[in-house]
């Protein structure tokens, strides 16, 4: 019974604590100012939500999460994360679709943006007719974009598919669909953004003002600032669309026509263009087939049998109040007068623009994974890309069970000064395998990931990763290019404790 085993008791319980709460969760170890402290959650619900994103694969639980109900919220906690001596990550999430972690932020903190949106208070969607522009917060999501600008007559131009994802999300990315051939990714139809920098500073930003910041940032993977407004381009709604689907058995008939449409020479006919493949896996792919006359599966199932890939040319064309339908049906049929898809094998159907823009549902399952896999891969190797990926590592695999998109995009529509890398050719493809599998076999999926990034290495066909999975910062630097040094001395300015999404694991280690 020796007098100083209390003591050391308490000595041992302390320096466990400070192990512990040091070095997992400094968050809650920094000075916060007690109107944040309340807000800040570390319930284990509000703690798993963070947790996880659509991915479903990577999972990484951060200290606390904030539910914020305005802008001067986040700008505190970044100010906090700043000034304290061992400062914290902060990611924020805006509706969780990243699909590798990008939005987590290990036992720092993560700003669920959801508590903003459903805020009655905040800029929200602000619409000016006169100068056909809306004010959005960086919380909102594309489908309120859309339903709310919709109901004034007016549009923004350029889209994803699928539009439950935050505008904060997809400008940090790049934002593409069918109309970035002709109207630029959606970084390239901002006018102007507020952001909140990693130094807890509020700033308005465009290509006028502070236009190193707002380059910055569009395409940024969320490293120089959290954007709480863009100001997005806007112009007339149409009212209808024309939707029209062609089959093609053969990749090269099937890339000259998608090319023929963003070369510019049916840009009359065509608002939105993409490209879908369908896998000979016994099984009729739905959501493309769905589209066609039920009485036509037997001979579209008998097609892709026999060729093992079939490749489905999707173009748009839009109706405005003043068309007059025919005459789009007119223009419609001598472009495909022209080309090369199976004979027979083409339909088209009048939708509103609404229905056409809210064709991909809002669908979650937690039991489910996401190993998806978007490339952009340069246009003078795409018939490599489809020899040495297509046939030979997809086709051949046999386990594709999600959407395959595929089509080309115009590099001049991008501005080379914002963040965002693509490909060093006036044309590269973008190609998406959208996967979905179970919680237990998504390794499967992952494989095959890597064999095609393999194979394009060897073969020296120089893809880009779009939502870019990497780890490490050789691989990082290898991705940004000739555009790293820019990138890294824009951190270095904007957020120089590095604590802006951790979850992109870019500046984490550095
Ligand atoms: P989150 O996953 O919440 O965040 C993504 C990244 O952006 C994180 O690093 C986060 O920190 C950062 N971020 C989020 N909000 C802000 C903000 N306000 N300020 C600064 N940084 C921020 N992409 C396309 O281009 N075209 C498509 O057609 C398309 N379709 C998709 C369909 C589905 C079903 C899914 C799951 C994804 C799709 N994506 C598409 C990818 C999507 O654009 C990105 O994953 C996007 O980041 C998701 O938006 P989010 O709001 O869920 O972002």
């Amino acid at each position: 019974k020796s007098p100083s085993t209390p003591i050391h008791l308490i000595v041992v319980l302390l320096v466990t604590y400070f192990v512990c709460t040091m070095g997992k969760s400094n968050a809650l170890t920094c000075p916060l100012p007690p109107e944040l402290a309340a807000k800040l959650h570390v319930d284990p619900a509000a703690i798993d939500s963070a947790s996880t994103d659509y991915g479903n694969i990577v999972h990484s639980k951060p200290a606390a999460v904030l539910y914020p109900s305005s802008i001067e919220d986040i700008q505190r906690l970044v100010k906090s994360s700043y000034n304290c001596p061992i400062p914290f990550g902060i990611s924020v999430r805006g509706n969780g679709h990243s699909v590798d972690g990008q939005d987590m932020a290990r036992d720092g903190v993560v700003v669920d943006m959801k508590s903003l949106r459903e805020n009655k208070t905040g800029i929200k969607i602000r619409v000016s007719k006169n100068h056909l522009f809306a004010d959005v917060g960086g919380e909102q999501l594309w489908i309120d974009v859309l339903h709310t600008t919709a109901a004034q007559g007016l549009s923004p131009v350029s889209w994803t598919d699928f539009l439950y994802l935050s505008v904060g999300g997809t400008l940090s990315n790049a934002g593409i669909s069918g109309q970035t051939f002709l109207h630029g990714p959606q970084i390239s139809n901002v006018y102007e953004l507020d952001v909140i920098t990693g130094k807890g500073e509020l700033v308005t930003c465009s290509k006028r003002n502070n236009s190193d910041l707002f380059d910055s940032v569009l395409g940024g993977l969320g490293q120089f600032g959290i954007i709480t407004r863009a100001r997005i381009a806007l112009r007339p709604a149409p009212t209808k669309v024309r939707w029209s689907r062609a089959f093609y058995s053969n990749f090269s008939d099937f890339i000259r026509d998608q090319e023929r449409i963003v070369r510019g020479g049916q840009r009359d006919v065509a608002n939105y263009l993409e490209g879908l493949l369908m896998f000979d896996n016994g099984t009729p792919t739905e959501w493309i087939t769905s589209f066609f006359h039920p009485t036509q599966l037997p001979q579209i199932m008998s097609l892709v049998k026999t060729y093992g890939i079939l490749y489905c040319l999707e173009l748009t064309k839009y109706h405005f109040i003043e068309d007059i339908e025919s005459e789009i049906d007119q223009d419609l049929q001598q472009v495909f007068k022209d080309f090369a898809h199976v004979p027979g094998f083409i339909d088209a159907k009048f939708v509103s623009y609404q229905e056409f823009l809210t064709r991909v549902p809002n669908v979650e399952n937690e039991s489910q994974t996401h190993p998806w896999q978007n490339l952009f891969i340069p246009q003078s190797r795409i018939s490599d890309f489809n020899v040495g990926v297509l046939r030979d590592i997809v086709l051949k695999r046999n386990i594709t069970t999600g959407p395959v998109l595929f089509y080309p995009l115009n590099r001049h529509k991008w501005d080379a000064e914002l963040s965002a890398v693509i490909p060093d050719e006036d044309i590269f493809y973008t190609a998406s395998f959208l996967h979905t599998s179970g919680i237990d076999n998504w390794q499967v999926y992952d494989d095959q990931n890597k064999a095609v990034i393999k194979f394009c290495e060897e073969a020296g066909i120089k893809i880009v990763k779009y939502l870019a999975d990497y780890t490490t910062i050789e691989e990082w630097i290898k991705h940004f290019g000739s555009k790293w040094t820019t990138f890294r001395e824009r951190k270095a300015q904007y957020d120089p404790k590095n604590i802006l999404s951790p979850g992109q694991k870019i500046f984490n280690g550095v």
